[in-house]
């Protein structure tokens, strides 16, 4: 880690005084976010949180009550601000399909405006800035892996298209703020992402699966399930997050996902097994625009960070599921 060192150098007695870096991360008390911080506080960073709580919930960086390098901020990245920080990461924006159709118009503001703001403040400080952008930039691909040069199949005006065309607007910004003036950037395109800190009523597959099967529900299983999603384990994905951030010349976009690749049905097998639950699968409309398939080609990151998971899908998910009967049920967990 690079830091700054200062000396006072009065009478030749005062003691080198290492600055800490000073982080910011916006979307902070996420799931992605309060993981991310976790990480940052580990390294002996200052972590700056900054989030309005809209998708967010207060109680997962309650944990960091009591770090004296941890500071929260209430703030709507949609409305300008200004911090002294050397690293941006911006995760502000909700992110799970439920969350960002209640509010479209506020999902698609808060990647626009919010890509500005972050932008303006790291042009002002000399900060590094990290977007998290997405694999549905992609949309629904065309190309299969999804390789960084492909550019993508969105509807710019279906119901999915607030948050695409949202992050597809801020990588532009992000990298027309690097041509125009030299920001330090780093754009990457995070796939599905899972474990213990995820949000229980997001819709999310992996959180509603799990929650059906321990409550002894249906599994809701949308249009025939042979739809494929691809999923990282968290600390696979903050690893990567920090590994980009530390990278100092590639600006991006990057994958960051894991490319084991599995239809929805296989996930609802998989989960009904590990939870011993009777639990039957019911199948669902397909929601619009619900994309058919999604595997990240990662070999960039393997190449620029030398990055990749090492978290199986078969120990992620038995760690989630735990996550969700110590937290939701009182059961203790292994
Ligand atoms: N899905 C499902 N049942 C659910 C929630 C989601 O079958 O209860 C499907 C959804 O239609 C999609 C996949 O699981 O094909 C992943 O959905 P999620 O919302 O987790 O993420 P995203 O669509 O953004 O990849």
């Amino acid at each position: 880690m690079k830091s700054k060192v200062t000396s006072k150098n009065e009478n030749n007695f005062s003691p080198l005084v290492v600055e800490k870096k000073r982080v910011l991360v916006t979307g902070g008390a996420g799931f992605v976010g309060s993981n991310l911080i976790r990480k940052l506080l580990a390294k002996d960073y200052r972590v700056i949180c900054l989030d309005n709580l809209f998708s967010a919930r207060a109680e997962k960086i309650e944990q960091f009550r009591d770090n004296r390098g941890f500071e929260f901020i209430r703030h709507d990245i949609t409305q300008p601000f200004e911090l002294e920080v050397d690293q941006i990461y911006n995760l502000a924006c909700p992110a799970s399909p439920l969350y960002y159709q209640k509010n479209p118009i506020y999902t698609t503001k808060t990647s626009c405006l919010g890509a500005l703001h972050v932008l303006a403040n790291a042009q002002r400080t000399g900060a590094k800035v990290l977007q998290a952008s997405t694999s549905e930039i992609y949309g629904s691909p065309q190309v299969h892996p999804q390789v960084e040069k492909y550019w993508g199949n969105v509807n710019p005006i279906g119901p999915r298209s607030c948050y695409n065309e949202g992050k597809r607007v801020a990588e532009s910004l992000f990298f027309d703020y690097y041509r125009e003036y030299g920001i330090a950037i780093k754009v990457v395109r995070i796939f599905n992402t899972y474990g213990p800190g995820m949000s229980a009523n997001d819709g999310r597959v992996i959180t509603n699966f799990i929650l059906q099967a321990l409550q002894q529900k249906d599994i809701t299983v949308y249009g025939n399930g042979e739809q494929t999603r691809s999923f990282c384990y968290i600390d696979d994905l903050t690893d990567g997050l920090i590994m980009m951030m530390e990278e100092e010349e590639y600006p991006g976009p990057i994958n960051l996902g894991n490319p084991d690749e599995r239809t929805i049905n296989s996930v609802a097998r998989t989960i009904i097994n590990l939870t011993n639950s009777p639990s039957k699968i019911r199948y669902l409309p397909l929601p619009e625009n619900d994309p058919l398939s999604r595997r990240p080609d990662i070999s960039l990151a393997e190449k620029v960070l030398k990055w990749r998971p090492k978290v199986s899908f078969a120990v992620g998910i038995k760690k989630t599921i735990d996550y969700f009967k110590k937290n939701y049920y009182g059961l203790g967990g292994e």
